[in-house]
């Protein structure tokens, strides 16, 4: 299957999913995760009209924000250092995980005149390996962010724990659809719900989703890490 194929299929799932959830079509965003492709599996999505590209890695994604000459809107999934944010400020559209005030600080302290947007990330399952907000402390954190300068919050971000089937996944996507809701009860402006990965969005869309992550069901297996 080529990318081209392959992108058209994803997008029937995410509008069959968007119907079925009885929301309106255009209120999901698809991100086409390309990390490790090369920037010739870029454009050729590019060309097809996909506009939203995730990478996980800094200097991956400035690298190849240098390369691929068609107007995209780069997205940062992965997990963050503060000593990599120099690289994309400036270039990231929206930066997915961001889970700590210090981390937020450093951003909007790079961004200059104009904000960079920012998901806050959960911990959802609460698992000790990972990263994230644990949920308790989400909205205390999420308000803090609203008020430091540079950065925009818009959302939040996670990542389900492992589990057998993606249906089994949609209680957690129901949990930080919860926390949104809630947190927007009290004024925060968490509108985006940045959840669902290829085996998944479309239990992701039905359970609030506004932003899916898809790699592989587009772009295929990922080639091991090289330089762009
Ligand atoms: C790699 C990655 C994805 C895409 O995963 P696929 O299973 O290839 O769709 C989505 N989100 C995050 C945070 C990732 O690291």
């Amino acid at each position: 299957m080529s990318i081209v194929d392959n992108l058209q299929r994803v997008r029937e799932t995410l509008r069959e999913a968007t119907l079925a959830a009885g929301r309106p079509l255009g209120s999901v965003r698809l991100v086409a995760v390309s990390k490790f492709q090369p920037v010739a599996a870029i454009v050729e999505a590019a060309a097809a009209g996909q506009v939203d590209f995730g990478e996980n890695y800094a200097q991956e994604l400035r690298d190849k924000a240098e390369l691929v000459a068609t107007p995209i809107r780069w997205h940062f999934i992965g997990a963050l250092q503060r000593n990599k944010v120099k690289y994309l400020v400036g270039r990231a559209w929206l930066v997915h995980d961001v889970d700590n005030l210090a981390l937020a600080e450093e951003i909007g302290k790079r961004s200059g005149g104009s904000p960079t947007g920012i998901l806050l990330g959960v911990n959802i399952g609460e698992e000790p390996q990972k990263s994230g907000v644990l949920p308790a402390n989400a909205l205390d954190l999420a308000e803090a962010m609203t008020r430091i300068p540079g950065v925009e919050l818009r959302g939040l971000m996670c990542i389900p724990p492992a589990v057998d089937t993606p249906e089994a996944a949609a209680p957690y996507f129901d949990a930080l659809a919860d926390l949104a809701e809630r947190g927007r009860a009290s004024g925060l402006p968490l509108h985006e719900l940045s959840m669902g990965m290829s085996h998944d969005y479309g239990v992701a869309i039905r359970h609030g989703a506004t932003l899916v992550r898809v790699g592989t069901a587009i772009f295929g297996a990922r080639p091991p890490r090289t330089a762009p």
